[in-house]
């Protein structure tokens, strides 16, 4: 269920971690070739949510980011497989 960042080779658990790891203006609104880019590791751990806790959790190598503690659980089970 793993999803890999082709730019920047990092493995997230879920698409909305995926997807909160992009960041800037897409290409072509502007005219311009755009921002978009990937965070780096240091400007993902550093990421809160509005309560201060981490957005961005690490988990046996994968990225993950999670609303709820269903989620988490999720993510604990996930961390548990065999590989
Ligand atoms: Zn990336």
């Amino acid at each position: 269920m793993a999803t890999t960042c082709r730019a920047c080779d990092t493995d997230f658990a879920g698409v909305a971690a995926f997807d909160l790891h992009r960041t800037g203006e897409f290409a072509g609104s502007g005219g311009g070739r755009g921002s978009r880019r990937c965070l780096t590791m240091d400007e993902m751990k550093s990421k809160t949510k509005k309560d201060g806790t981490p957005l961005f959790e690490f988990v046996d190598g994968e990225v993950a980011t999670f609303k709820t503690e269903e989620d988490k659980a999720k993510l604990r089970a996930l961390g548990k497989k065999e590989t």
